[in-house]
């Protein structure tokens, strides 16, 4: 079958499905053969009722004892309760937020229930189980996707088990058989439908073997191609004293001494002809954008186009607003490409860009990818904020010269993996905060304490401050324990008044995100609710407290960075890390210290490699099985085994070679 062909070819998949696929990035039967679990689940060891034990994972087969019970409580959150009976007893079942589970269960149906039992009340009882009518097909190993409203886990299961038989194997392994043979990897179909399906764990482990090598044999391919493409072939960018010295002018601050250096290694890189490719790494409000903007003075003032990348438009804005002011009395040429930009304007824009009229391009990752073509371009800088950024720089598409590249980032990443991804002079780390900040200052709240702050925010507010409210993404299998981003806006009307707080969600258009953030920056209101997924690098300099509901669901360097939100002027910063338990040790550290690199440790330390850096939050995106932290030493394998099969098997790195470039390739700007 050719996997080229559009979903729509498998059972079940209409044109409504195949909407919501696309949401996922899936279009093709390739994209969703190649959709990868986020994680499996064991369905329960399967017992009668009156085995059951608390804080156990179980399976049931039992009637259903009276109809389902459908109830609102608090805002927006439904319980819908189920009770259960077999031949040995009864047993309850509570789901949150599946008000539809009434309309399709009744009393008598036989059903099969799975998941997780516990005390409430003084009632054992599953807490959003999964629950099918019949005897339960699906047992063992299940997989977990990432999903978008409208679809559930049971349907993309149903989905993914037609694809694979619809498929039939059609997948070409990329690796002959000797090579397999080899270093032991299994076929890929094989691993494809037993990632999906997993027979077991053992199956399991040598199908996720085989993909993670496979990626991150690619991976190393691409990373090697982009050392050898050091063709030498980049713009010298020469700076001097006085274009230093007028940069410095335009400042209204002074340097840090980290600043200082990360900038003369810059200026030192773009001055040479082999192309620059630079990761800066600094905690947030550590000041990274002043070298990234001396970067592209000096490229400017070279005659050159330099492009900024960064992965939001509100972040975009933000840097445009700042370069503007920046350069206002010199005479660099500056745009902005986002989104929102009218059709009209960009056609403008890149002829000016294309013309060379241009020096300065600012813009977000989608925007700029791909599509536009500039007249000389010399530098390019990307803004990971929050990701750790090992884009694939190697890949530009360029004629004639390679531009000099620059990545930014606020995570932390260890030194090991650092130094496997970058050369040791390739990394620059601002570790330096601008001074005159106060530390922010962080507390762990309890629930009983929650009114006392609500107090404390209405002086706070009173005097002018302006605050940022945090709240996990509520998933619909979420338990009560979570508040809503909504929930959290309505409470904190009524306490605050409604003229003084807004809430921001990922459901909105992004002309309405801007909206909102402008008026949080104007400030126009003083409190903004928000869920991560929205702007973790805003500057908002009067905004002095941070709160984060639910802290104890993010993890310390998350936390970390949320914090650094605030604190950005002189004035002391809070931030109230709110827990239904205050005893919570993980956050601890973040009370005690505002070290980055530190609480990046700790959390390492105290989630293990696994969770500290899945590829979702490391910024590789383009890595859908493979962790670098915990596949390190497949890491380091695979990079051998490239080096050597650079040299030793011309014809198969060849066709790797075409792949990697492919498969890594998510920058193509094209340079006349
Ligand atoms: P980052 O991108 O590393 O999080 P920014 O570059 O956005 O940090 O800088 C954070 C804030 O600190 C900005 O408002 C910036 O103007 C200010 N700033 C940067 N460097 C200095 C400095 N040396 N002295 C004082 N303020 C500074
Ligand atoms: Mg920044």
């Amino acid at each position: 079958m050719n996997l080229e062909l559009s979903v729509n070819v498998v059972k079940g998949v209409g044109d409504k499905k195949a909407k919501l696929l696309s949401k996922l990035g899936i279009y093709t039967m390739r994209d969703l053969l190649y959709y990868m679990p986020r994680d499996y689940e064991l369905t329960g060891q399967r017992v009668s009722i009156r085995d059951l034990k608390p804080d156990g994972a179980y399976s049931i087969t039992a009637l259903i004892k009276g109809n389902p019970n459908l109830r609102r409580v608090r805002n927006g959150v439904t319980l819908t309760t189920f009770s259960f009976s077999d031949e040995t007893g009864n047993v309850e079942a509570v789901f949150f937020n599946q008000p539809y589970l009434k309309r399709m269960y009744k009393n008598g149906d036989k059903v099969f229930v799975s998941g997780k039992t516990k005390i409430v009340g003084r009632k054992l009882q599953f807490t959003n189980p999964s629950i099918e009518k019949g005897n339960g097909g699906n047992e063992g190993l299940l997989a977990v996707y990432p999903l978008t409203g409208g679809l559930s886990q049971k349907v993309m299961r149903i989905l993914m088990k037609s694809a694979l038989s619809v498929s039939k194997r059609s997948i070409i392994d990329i690796f002959p058989n000797d090579f397999r043979a080899k270093y032991t990897l299994a076929e890929v179909n094989y691993c494809v439908s037993n990632i999906h399906l997993p027979a077991d764990d053992d199956t399991l482990a040598i199908a996720k073997h085989r993909l993670i090598f496979e990626e991150l044999l690619l991976f190393n391919i691409a990373l090697l191609l982009r050392e050898s493409s050091g063709k030498n072939n980049a713009p010298k960018l020469i700076s001097d004293s006085a274009i230093q010295n007028e940069f410095l002018s335009m400042l209204s601050f002074k340097l840090t001494n980290a600043q200082h250096k990360v900038m003369s290694e810059i200026a030192g890189d773009i001055s040479k002809a082999r192309p620059m490719n630079r990761l800066m790494q600094g905690d947030v409000g550590s000041g990274k954008t002043t070298p990234a903007f001396y970067a592209m003075y000096i490229c400017a003032k070279n005659k050159m186009q330099s492009v900024m990348m960064a992965p939001t438009e509100v972040l975009a804005k933000q840097h445009y607003k700042n370069a503007i002011e920046t350069f206002a009395n010199t005479s660099i040429n500056i745009e902005i490409i986002t989104g929102s930009t009218t059709a009209a304007a960009r056609k403008h824009i890149l002829a000016n860009i294309a013309g060379g009229l241009t020096d300065i391009v600012i813009g977000t990752h989608a925007v700029l990818y791909d599509k536009v073509q500039f007249a000389t371009l010399g530098l390019i800088i990307t803004d990971e904020q929050h990701r750790f950024g090992v884009n694939q720089r190697a890949m530009l598409k360029s004629k004639s010269t390679s531009p000099h590249t620059l990545i930014m980032s606020a995570t932390p990443i260890p030194r090991s993996l650092a130094l496997i991804l970058y050369g040791k002079t390739d990394i620059s780390i601002i570790d330096e905060m601008p001074p005159g900040r106060l530390p922010v200052k962080t507390f762990i709240v309890g629930e009983n304490k929650r009114s006392d702050m609500y107090d404390f925010l209405q002086k706070e507010i009173d005097s002018g401050s302006q605050i940022f409210v945090v709240c996990p993404l509520v998933e619909q299998s979420d338990s009560l324990d979570v508040r809503s981003s909504q929930e959290v806006f309505e409470e904190l009307c009524k306490c605050l008044g409604e003229k003084n707080v807004a809430l921001l969600h990922g459901r909105m258009k992004p002309t309405e995100k801007n909206t909102i953030m402008d008026k949080f920056k104007n400030h126009d209101f003083s409190v903004l609710v928000s869920t991560t997924v929205i702007e973790v690098g805003v500057d908002v300099p009067n905004a002095t407290i941070m709160i984060i509901e639910n802290a104890e669901r993010f993890g310390l360097a998350q936390l970390h960075q949320l914090r650094g939100r605030v604190g950005r002027g002189a004035k002391r910063a809070y931030c109230f890390l709110m827990c239904e338990r205050t005893d919570i040790e993980r956050l601890d550290i973040l009370t005690k210290t505002n070290d980055g690199f530190k609480i990046s440790e700790e959390d390492l330390r105290l989630r293990g490699p696994g969770q500290f850096l899945g590829s979702k939050q490391s910024g590789i995106s383009d890595l859908y099985m493979a962790n670098l932290i915990k596949d390190m030493k497949l890491l380091k394998t695979t990079r051998t085994i490239a080096y050597v099969m650079a040299n030793d098997n011309a014809p198969l790195y060849t066709k790797l070679k075409q792949i990697a470039e492919k498969r890594f390739a998510f920058e193509k700007i094209t340079i006349n």
